[in-house]
């Protein structure tokens, strides 16, 4: 691979922690066609990570396909918070759809949140909620159910249950469609996924699937409509997932790239941040001007990053 300077990594503090994670380290790269981000979470091993690297490296070397539209919508995000502060962030989002977290609380107390987030949207925007596996199979049908009822429709469920077996016999009892996110991880999921009945919708990721051509693929051979969805990136690496939902070629659902908020800074001054509920598509990465403020030379991650290079 060609590098045209060094590499660069750094640490930004999460605002709240999420995925058990109080910070975001990754690394940063410039090759001939712009910037690239490497950032596989801690626990992944080399192999894992090679496929976040291939993605990085597209963006550093290659550049992206042809987008075929120039701007991609993406959904709020509402985590467990009470059902005044969820009709506020749905509100001030400037989003039709809402990503609502479910199942950290009582049904009672979810059905609220649905509730003042349904208030908020109207009877056109789109209202999703994400169990995160929470859920054994009753539990995710009667919860959907009431679920579905409080929010005035739900457009989709995702990822209700742990194993592929419970996602689909879920999706035979309710009419609600089921989006697989945690089962995808890798490649090939989604296209077990697909052949095992148990989602109507895959939640893809640029940088586990590989990089924007890689997961083009991967979603044409799944068959399923697609949500993009970001693995926490910088704008750097957002811009990769931007780029994937800008080239696929349907598009129906609103992607949950808007989660840079999540992060407390970013490494550029042109932040990937929704306006009017869309996100604008770039050719390249942004420049990240403002990496010095959060580089923190970690020879770990380097050691991590020419590993996962010399495989
Ligand atoms: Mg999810």
């Amino acid at each position: 691979m060609r590098l045209n300077r060094g590499v660069h990594v750094y640490s930004i503090p999460m605002r709240t922690r999420f995925r058990g994670i109080t910070a975001r380290t990754g690394l940063l790269f410039e090759g001939p066609a712009g910037w690239g981000e490497f950032c596989p979470f801690e626990e992944y091993g080399d192999e894992e990570a090679q496929a976040w690297l291939a993605c990085a490296v597209e963006a550093a070397n290659v550049g992206w396909p042809e987008p075929v539209r120039d701007r991609v919508p993406v959904n709020c995000t509402v985590p467990v918070v009470g059902p005044e502060r969820a009709h506020e962030i749905v509100s001030g989002s400037g989003c039709s759809t809402a990503k609502v977290k479910v199942a950290e609380s009582t049904l009672e107390e979810d059905c609220a949140r649905l509730e003042a987030v349904r208030d908020a949207l109207g009877p056109n925007g789109f209202v999703r909620v994400d169990a995160n596996m929470m859920w054994d199979v009753d539990t995710a049908v009667t919860a959907i159910r009431a679920m579905d009822r409080a929010a005035g429709g739900l457009q989709y469920v995702e990822q209700p249950c742990h194993t592929l077996d419970e996602l689909a016999a879920v999706r035979r009892k309710v009419t609600v469609p089921i989006a697989a996110d945690e089962s995808i991880r890798k490649a090939e999921d989604p296209v077990k996924v697909a052949v095992a009945g148990a989602a109507d919708i895959a939640v893809i990721k640029v940088a586990p699937l590989g990089g924007v051509r890689r997961a083009l693929e991967v979603a044409e051979a799944c068959g399923l409509p697609c949500v993009v969805s970001s693995a926490l990136e910088t704008s750097v690496g957002m811009a990769a997932g931007v780029a994937l939902a800008a080239a696929l070629p349907e598009l129906d659902y609103a992607c949950g790239l808007a989660t840079l908020q999540l992060l407390d800074g970013d490494v550029t001054s042109d932040s990937l941040l929704p306006q009017d509920g869309y996100l604008p598509v770039l050719t390249k990465a942004p420049v990240p001007d403002r990496i010095a403020e959060f580089e923190t030379g970690d020879q770990a991650w380097v050691e991590r990053f020419q590993r996962v290079l010399s495989r």
